[in-house]
C-alpha cells in the first residue's frame, strides 16, 4: 500500500555494528520499495543514546551519503527504552508506521515485510515474537521464562517472548504519547493501548559484532522495573506475608506459654535466634519492596523529561531512488 515506514534503532556504543547494519537495511528497504510495499519516503532512524564511541559520527556520515538514513542524537545516555521512545515520538511526525529494531540485527529483518503486510491489513500494533530461544544460554532462557511466568501471575498483560521488535501505526504512537510515565517499560505499556493487533514469528540471531549492552545487572533492574511498573501485587503480597506471620507467631506464643508452664523453658535459645533472624530478614525485604515503589513515585512526581534531543538529521521529503540504492548495495 506504499506506506511511509520508519525503522527506529536505539544505539549505544554501536560503532562495530553500524556499518553492517546500515548496509543490510539499505538492501532490505530497497527491495521493499521496489516491490511497492513501502514508500520511497521511508527512512531508517538511528537514535544515538549518548554513546561515547564514534556512533554519532557514523550516523551523520551515513545521513550525508544517503538520505535513507536519518539520526537523532540524545543529550545523555538514558537507556534503551527512553532512546526508543525518543525515536518513536520523533518518527511519528513523518511516518505512517514505525518498526523498532535493535542495532545488532538480532531480530530478523527478513520478516519486516510481514509486519508491513499486517499493517496494510489494518493492524495498529504488530508484535515480533521469537519462535524459539535456541541462541540463548540456559541461564538466559530460564530467567526469561520465569520472568514471563511471574508477570502473568501478577496479571500483567505482556506478550510472551516479545522484546522490542514491533510495528506501531501513527495512531498507536499518538496513543503512546499520552502515557507520561518516567519509568518506561514499553513491553508492558504497549499492550494496554489496545487497537487491532497481531503477531509475527521470527528467529532471533546472535549479535554479529560488539558486546551486549545489557549485562546481568541491567537485565535484573529492567525486570524489576517491569514488575513494579505494572503491578502493585507485591505490595499486597507483603500484607499477605504479614498476616501469615502474625498467625504463626500466635501459635509460637501459645507454644512458649505451654513450655513455660510445663517447665521446659531453658532450651529456647535456638527458636529465639531463628525467629529474630527470619523476621528481621522478612521485614527488611518488605521495607525494600515498599522502598522500591516509593522510589518510583519519587521519580514520577518530579516529571523530569524522559529524554532530551541534542540534534536531529532527517531529510524527510527526498524521495529515495530504490534502484540506485540496490545497485549501490551490489557494488559494496
Ligand atoms: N541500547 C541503548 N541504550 C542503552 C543500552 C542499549 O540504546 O543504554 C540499545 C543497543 O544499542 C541495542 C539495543 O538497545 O540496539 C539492545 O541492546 P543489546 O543488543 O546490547 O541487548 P541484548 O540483545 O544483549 O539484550
Ligand atoms: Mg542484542
Amino acid at each position: 500500500m506504499n506506506s511511509i515506514l520508519y525503522i527506529v534503532i536505539p544505539c549505544y556504543n554501536e560503532q562495530e555494528v553500524l556499518p553492517e547494519t546500515s548496509a543490510r537495511l539499505q538492501d532490505k528497504l530497497a527491495r521493499m520499495m521496489q516491490s511497492g510495499l513501502i514508500s520511497s519516503l521511508s527512512r531508517v532512524m538511528f537514535v544515538d543514546d549518548g554513546s561515547r564511541d564514534k556512533t554519532w559520527e557514523i550516523i551523520s556520515q551515513l545521513h550525508s551519503q544517503n538520505k535513507l538514513f536519518s539520526g537523532l542524537k540524545l543529550a545523555h545516555n538514558k537507556g534503551q527504552q527512553s532512546a526508543l521512545l525518543a525515536g518513536l515520538m520523533s518518527a511519528k511526525s513523518y511516518a505512517d508506521c514505525v518498526i523498532s529494531l535493535d542495532a545488532d540485527l538480532q531480530d530478523d529483518i527478513e520478516t519486516l515485510d510481514e509486519f508491513v503486510q499486517k499493517f496494510d491489513e489494518g493492524c495498529d500494533i504488530v508484535y515480533g515474537v521469537r519462535s524459539a530461544r535456541n541462541t540463548d544460554t540456559f541461564f538466559k532462557k530460564f530467567t526469561a521464562e520465569s520472568f514471563y511466568k511471574f508477570m502473568k501471575l501478577l496479571n500483567v498483560d505482556i506478550i510472551n517472548n516479545h522484546s522490542d521488535y514491533r510495528l506501531m501505526s501513527k495512531r498507536a504512537l499518538d496513543a503512546l504519547s499520552e502515557y507520561g510515565e518516567v519509568n518506561l517499560f514499553l513491553r508492558g505499556i504497549v499492550p494496554t493501548i489496545g487497537y487491532k493487533t497481531d503477531i509475527v514469528y521470527y528467529e532471533r540471531h546472535e549479535r554479529f559484532a560488539g558486546e551486549s549492552k545489557y549485562p546481568l545487572k541491567k537485565m535484573i533492574a529492567f525486570a524489576i522495573d517491569g514488575i513494579t511498573s505494572f503491578s502493585v501485587k507485591p505490595l499486597n503480597m507483603i500484607s499477605g506475608v504479614g498476616i501469615f506471620l502474625s498467625f504463626v507467631s500466635v501459635i509460637g506464643l501459645i507454644y512458649s506459654l505451654i513450655s513455660y508452664f510445663a517447665g521446659w523453658t531453658v532450651p529456647g535459645w535456638t527458636t529465639t535466634v531463628c525467629s529474630i533472624w527470619l523476621l528481621g530478614g522478612i521485614q527488611l525485604f518488605c521495607i525494600g519492596v515498599l522502598g522500591c515503589y516509593v522510589g518510583k513515585i519519587y521519580f514520577e512526581v518530579k516529571k523530569r523529561p524522559r529524554y532530551l534531543v541534542d540534534m536531529i538529521v532527517n531529510d524527510n521529503d527526498t524521495e529515495i531512488d530504490a534502484d540506485a540504492l540496490s545497485d549501490k548495495v551490489k557494488k559494496m
